[in-house]
């Protein structure tokens, strides 16, 4: 800990009363560890002004950083059923859910909007990685679906943003059935003509790795993202092999050719404008 929050943060609580400080006024970044004012790092996109890192951003607010400012309009997800199986470990799966929903006050792990990106018409379903770590359950597979629905009736283009902790375990069977259903969902939007681009965020792990995240037109990743299928010890003594350093890093992975590009979350926005009026101008042709 810093000598912020030692001995300033203590300081200003005595000064101020402890209750009027509350503690979400400082957050600290998770790679220097230097101290930053929760209202500069909101300013910054939740990008460290200090040494660049880029921080887990909410579905919420991924939707309003990603549209221009004309704003835009979320969409209702079809209702899957609740617990198909009756999983319960130390928990019941009902209660898991029902504890996420409050916590983040999402229905599931996605959010679907559409709006204007650069002007140009767009879809964007945004995973949440703060509901049960962005496990991809039959919820988020209706919504990717429901996402490509839009798009093919807006003859616009879907933007997946991806983070997920990889399958919902406590949908089994029903949870790794949503990996070619969110194919179909890229299969929709490809048959029509429209371009389907996705930005893997950090984390993206596991089952939408192996399925729609890989799938875009153009792959997009933030700085630092780690993304992958299995963890490293896993592969490590599947392959019997030492992997190389940061192997599951976004720009590892940029330059060993697997996905297209790295952008910074400030120029994010302007890039998929650009993309898209770009895919948009060889469709015409
Ligand atoms: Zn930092």
């Amino acid at each position: 800990m810093s000598w912020l929050t030692e001995y300033v943060r203590p300081k200003i609580r005595t000064l101020l009363g402890h209750r009027e400080v509350p503690d979400n006024l400082w957050d600290q970044c998770p790679a220097c560890q230097q101290m930053i004012f929760a209202k500069d790092l909101r300013a910054s996109l939740r990008v460290c002004p200090h040494c660049g890192h880029h921080m887990r951003v909410t579905a919420p607010d991924r939707l309003a950083w990603t549209f221009d400012e004309t704003g835009f309009t979320r969409i209702e997800l079809p209702k899957v059923p609740l617990d198909p199986l009756r999983f319960r470990d130390q928990k019941r799966y009902t209660e898991r859910l029902k504890d996420a929903r409050e916590k983040t006050h999402l229905d599931d792990a996605i959010l679907v909007a559409h709006g204007l990106i650069g002007g140009h018409k767009a879809v964007v379903a945004a995973m949440a990685f703060e509901f049960m770590g962005g496990s991809m359950g039959a919820a988020v597979g209706e919504g990717l679906l429901a996402a490509a629905r839009l798009a093919v009736l807006q003859e616009a283009p879907l933007i997946v943003f991806v983070t997920s902790g990889g399958a919902r375990m406590q949908e089994g069977a029903v949870s790794l059935m949503q990996m070619p259903r969110s194919i179909i969902a890229t299969r929709l939007v490809k048959e029509a003509g429209l371009p389907f681009l996705t930005v893997l965020t950090d984390p993206t792990f596991g089952g939408v790795t192996a399925s729609f995240a890989m799938l875009g037109d153009v792959q997009i990743a933030e700085p630092g993202a780690e993304i992958g299928f299995a963890g490293t010890r896993v592969i490590e003594q599947t392959v019997r092999e030492k992997l190389p350093e940061g192997f599951r890093r976004a720009e590892y992975l940029h330059e060993h050719g697997a996905i297209d590009m790295v952008v910074k979350r400030s120029d994010l926005r302007e890039m998929l404008g650009r993309l898209i009026s770009l895919l948009r101008i060889r469709e015409a042709a």
